[in-house]
């Protein structure tokens, strides 16, 4: 009698719904649903796979990735993995399939509404896989855990550089390849990070471990690029290489608020003949102020001639403020930004409800003249900034990342509003807010032929979702009964 007291007791304990520090699963009860601590527990439970890591239930490792940047929505996983080895995520990929347990992949967990959040299911951690396994002037082999600011380090230290690089650069490869991957700095000649992907080895819904290319399932291959994780999980990636500039030439105009920027950013662009340009505007309290910031890479000894590549603009060359940067500092800028808007604001507790929308170049300054005169600066707290970056359309075609609606030229453009709440903890009220402004600015951006660029803070059903992809629907949709046909993997953004 003592004993069974002491079971019921044990099987309470070891049914965990937030336990104690590293505990680790031993298998999943179907009848409970809950994952099991303790293979004494009085309750049947299955056993899980034998893994090279960890499978985590204890309440830390699961409130960890419980919440992402934008800290507006919290979903607690039931379980954490820590992959050892690919092996690990095909095998709990499988285990989970079998009994309906959703899995989500996280990054760094960096987009803003729960992309990578799943509440209750089984969260991969996949930071624990960031080898290098590879590089050359063939290019990068490497995990998808590992960040571009690893990637930028490995492949500087041989010459080398990934084509472009996210702003922030603390982002892990196989989360912005889930995205798309826009570059403020090197966008305008040289697209996406997608278009540079030559191939990816993806853990399928299925829990069978494929390598895809452009050759190679193809239908894989092209519902995982920008595809939110729906159909796979990267597990590694194969990316092109060039040649790295040991040192990049940043030149910074300053514009009052408003479209002032956007005509010398078009000349730029449409000239081709600078890395990347892009425009932000700041809010000082009571006004926006507009920034043009151009790159240019070049080697020591022979730096670009100034007057010019920046002829022809609305301001003389004279009046830019010029900084050259070794290419390392250029890729990581950002990077010590936010660390120190991390020590000032406490930046990675502020509510963030982004926006982000993909427009044609057709669109683009009607967008804005409608938009822009309607953001108050009083509005816009410490950290907040607008963004407008241009991508060079690559003529791929990466269905799962829906472009705005082609028109001829080549540019599109992504409007960013990355604002932010002025004190850290949640703020349910200016979330509430900023939703319905997104939702208003999405209509607008929409009948402009715009489309979502899924890493901010938006409310959509899964018809918004139909609509979203359009043609490339009945596409995505085939591709995920094929390759997920339990559909558990990734259900953050809503879509299936
Ligand atoms: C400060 C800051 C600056 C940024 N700057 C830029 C920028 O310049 N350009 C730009 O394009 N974006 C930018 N972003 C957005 C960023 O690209 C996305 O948020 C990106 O998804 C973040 O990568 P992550 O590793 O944090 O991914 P997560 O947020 O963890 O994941 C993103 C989505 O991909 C899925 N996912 C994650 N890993 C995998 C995987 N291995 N396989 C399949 N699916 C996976 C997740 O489930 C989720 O749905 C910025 C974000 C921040 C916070």
């Amino acid at each position: 009698m003592e004993q069974e007291t002491r079971a019921r007791g044990l099987a309470r304990r070891t049914l965990v719904k937030g336990a104690a520090l590293g505990v680790a699963a031993v298998g999943f009860s179907a009848t409970a649903g809950t994952w099991v601590a303790d293979a004494a527990t009085a309750t049947p439970f299955d056993r899980v796979p034998h893994l090279d890591g960890e499978l985590l239930l204890d309440a830390a490792s699961r409130a960890a990735d419980a919440v992402d940047q934008g800290r507006i929505v919290a979903r607690t996983p039931g379980a954490v993995l820590r992959p050892g080895s690919v092996d690990d995520i095909a095998r709990m990929v499988r285990f989970c399939a079998a009994r309906g347990i959703r899995v989500s992949a996280r990054g760094e967990g960096h987009t803003t509404y729960g992309q990578s959040l799943n509440e209750n299911g089984l969260v991969v951690e996949m930071r624990s896989l960031k080898r290098i396994h590879r590089i050359d002037p063939r290019g990068a082999d490497i995990d998808g855990g590992v960040l571009w600011t690893e990637l930028m380090t490995a492949a500087f230290a041989h010459g080398l550089t990934p084509p472009l690089f996210t702003g922030y650069t603390d982002l892990t490869v196989a989360g912005t390849l889930s995205v798309g991957g826009a570059s403020p700095g090197a966008g305008s000649t040289r697209g996406l990070q997608i278009d540079h992907v030559r191939e990816l080895e993806v853990v399928t819904g299925r829990g069978e471990v494929l390598v895809c290319s452009a050759d190679r399932h193809p239908d894989l291959f092209r519902a995982a690029l920008g595809g939110l994780g729906q159909c796979g999980i990267i597990v590694r990636a194969r990316l092109d290489l060039v040649p790295a500039q040991p040192l990049v030439r940043n030149y910074q105009f300053t514009y009052p608020g408003g479209l002032a920027p956007i005509g010398d950013l078009r000349t730029l662009t449409e000239r081709g003949e600078v890395l990347g340009a892009y425009v932000t505007w700041a809010s000082t309290g009571t006004s926006f102020v507009g920034q043009l910031l151009v790159s240019v890479p070049f080697v020591p000894g022979s730096p670009p001639d100034d007057g010019h590549l920046l002829r022809g603009l609305s301001q003389p060359p004279s009046a830019a403020a010029v900084t050259d940067l070794s290419h390392p500092d250029w890729v990581t800028q950002v990077n010590r930004q936010v660390d120190q808007m991390e020590a000032v604001l406490d930046y990675g507790h502020l509510v963030k409800p982004w926006f982000d929308v993909w427009l044609n170049d057709s669109e683009v300054d009607r967008f804005l003249e409608d938009v822009l005169p309607g953001l108050d600066p009083r509005d816009f707290a410490p950290g907040s900034l607008l963004l407008l970056i241009p991508a060079k359309r690559s003529g791929v075609d990466h269905p799962a990342f829906v472009e705005p609606r082609a028109d001829s030229a080549p540019w599109m453009y992504l409007f960013d509003i990355l604002d932010n709440s002025a004190a850290p903890g949640p703020d349910p009220a200016f979330a509430a807010e900023r939703l319905l402004r997104n939702a208003e600015l999405y209509r607008k951006a929409r009948a402009a032929g715009g489309s979502r660029y899924p890493i901010g803070a938006l409310e959509f059903t899964k018809a918004d979702w139909i609509a979203h992809y359009g043609d490339a629907w009945p596409a995505f949709r085939r591709a995920k009964a094929r390759f997920d046909p339990r559909g558990i993997l990734n259900p953050g953004p809503g879509i299936f």
